[in-house]
């Protein structure tokens, strides 16, 4: 009996514990978006009880700044001014500013507890492309025109300091809160874009409003010899013969319309890598051969997971407050105070 429960033990740790440690967590995709965050998540998440916590412990935040390496310990709400200002315009409604800090809160708190090796000595940092943007209240002022800057900050202040303590839940713990620009009216599930992670909470949902934004429509051009080179930088074997009709060609979308996976020449690549390579603001985009050149028309900013920013701006002007945007982009999920941070 004794043996059996060793040769068991013995058999689990081979084949479920140890690829499990040796597996990278970190997920290569490259963020292009100023409102995006990195993809880099232990997906520890869901084994993690919700007693376990002690939020306590995150009443302060230490902050890496990416640039000097300096670690600054900050107060979480007064860290959450520098990122709702460094993520969201403040001219959008006050109500989509809440969501916004909700959202920071949640995604700040989640990596602090499941990413705690990433940053060495600090729970995250200030670069956008790798934790999410921060920006001091001195720079967010030298940016600003002087006659909004005080109002401006104090929107700000005020969203974050009336939601303090307020995070996302599913389950009882904290949700991964990913967020973009632009959905381009539907958002896209995590399983679409990250494949085998699959959010329960990160479902595909539809938005009206989003067209009116400058981040909704964009284009890119290339000359077929520079398309070919941006391929070429990853996969030098592509060969792409533009007498062909089919030379580029969609093979695959997701379930909300962006694309999965794309054909250049003799290359299939998904839809993802392509957006990095060929520096598009989304996968949801169609493209058209000319003489000389290929115009992509993107629709949406960023890789749509999760809270639309402009979405929520689009909500909040038809009068939805800033738990009523949370609910809709993040599938079954409560709010929670936490603790008086
Ligand atoms: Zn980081």
């Amino acid at each position: 009996m004794r043996k059996i429960l060793i040769y068991s033990l013995s058999f689990i740790i081979l084949i479920f514990i140890i690829p499990a440690i040796c597996t990278t967590s970190k997920k290569n995709i490259q963020e292009t978006s100023i409102n995006e965050q990195s993809i880099t998540d232990n997906n520890n998440q869901e084994q993690i009880q919700p007693a376990e916590y002690n939020y306590e412990k995150y009443k302060t935040i230490k902050l890496l700044h990416k640039e000097t390496g300096q670690i600054e310990e900050l107060n979480i709400d007064e860290y959450l001014y520098g990122v709702v200002s460094g993520e969201m315009p403040a001219s959008y409604e006050e109500e989509a500013l809440k969501a916004q800090a909700v959202v920071a809160r949640t995604y700040t708190i989640y990596q602090a507890i499941n990413n705690p090796t990433k940053h060495e000595n600090a729970d995250i940092c200030d670069n956008y492309a790798c934790c999410q943007a921060w920006i001091s209240k001195d720079e967010r002022f030298s940016k600003w025109n002087a006659e909004e800057a005080e109002s401006n900050w104090n929107k700000i202040v005020n969203a974050v300091n009336s939601t303090s303590g307020k995070i996302i839940t599913y389950n009882g713990s904290p949700i991964n809160a990913f967020f973009h620009a632009n959905s381009g009216g539907i958002t896209e599930s995590s399983l679409n874009i990250w494949g085998k992670i699959d959010y329960p909470y990160l479902k595909s949902v539809e938005t009206a409003g989003e067209e009116g934004y400058t981040q909704y429509a964009s284009e890119v051009t290339y000359t077929k010899e520079e398309l070919l080179s941006k391929i070429k930088e990853k996969y030098n074997e592509c060969i792409i013969d533009y007498t062909q009709e089919n030379c580029i060609q969609i093979l695959e979308y997701t379930t909300s319309g962006r694309i999965k996976t794309i054909k250049f020449g003799n290359v299939t690549i998904a839809g993802t890598e392509a957006r990095t390579l060929l520096g598009l603001k989304s996968t949801n985009f169609t493209f058209t051969i000319n003489n000389d050149s290929i115009t992509f028309s993107v629709i949406g900013y960023g890789h749509g997971v999760g809270m639309s920013q402009t979405g929520a701006d689009a909500l909040a002007k038809t009068g939805s407050n800033f738990e009523e945007i949370i609910k809709h982009f993040y599938t079954d999920v409560e709010i929670i105070e936490v603790n008086s941070l």
